[in-house]
Formats: structure tokens, C-alpha cells, sequence
């Protein structure tokens, strides 16, 4: 992986992302009013970096870039660029 140039997507391993639908930015396209809902079925691509992210709300993981986190420790999710910076795909039924 740390060989890839900069710019290539980084998909989370097993998952084919043909299977997935692009919803839109930010925290509403996750299908919540009041902030992120974080689900397994869910993935946010980091705008700046093209990282994908599963949404579960279990692990921690950071995007290549570093803007995107997700903390469950914390209880905390979000790109330090702005909300509309990421971009959340679900799994198609
Ligand atoms: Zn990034």
C-alpha cells in the first residue's frame, strides 16, 4: 500500500465498491438529522485523498491523507476540511 503514487483510491479489503451507491456529502446522506450514523453497511471516501472508509462504529481508522478519523473511543467521526469533504456510499439492498 505505501508504495501506491498518491492519488490512487484505497478501497477497504474485500469490499467491491461496484456493489455500492454514491448517497451524497456529509452527515444527512448517512440518513441521520443530528450527526454521522455509523453502520457497517455504510462507506465515506475521503475527498481529498480517495480513502474509503466502512462506517462500522467498532474500529479506528485514519484515511492517507490524515483529514478523515474515525475514533470510537471517542465516539468521534468527521474530516478536519469540512463535513461536505466526505463523501458516504451505501450498500446496495
Ligand atoms: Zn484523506
Amino acid at each position: 500500500m505505501a508504495t501506491e503514487p498518491r492519488g490512487n483510491a484505497r478501497y477497504p479489503e474485500g469490499v467491491s465498491m461496484s456493489s455500492y451507491e454514491h448517497l451524497g456529502n456529509g452527515p444527512a446522506a448517512t440518513g441521520s438529522s443530528s450527526g454521522w450514523r455509523m453502520r457497517a453497511g455504510l462507506i465515506a471516501r475521503c475527498l481529498v485523498c480517495d480513502y474509503y472508509m466502512i462506517l462500522d462504529p467498532d474500529t479506528y481508522d485514519t484515511c492517507a491523507c490524515g483529514a478523515m478519523n474515525k475514533d470510537p473511543g471517542a465516539g468521534r467521526f468527521g474530516s478536519r476540511l469540512g463535513d461536505d469533504r466526505i463523501e458516504i456510499y451505501r450498500h446496495r439492498p
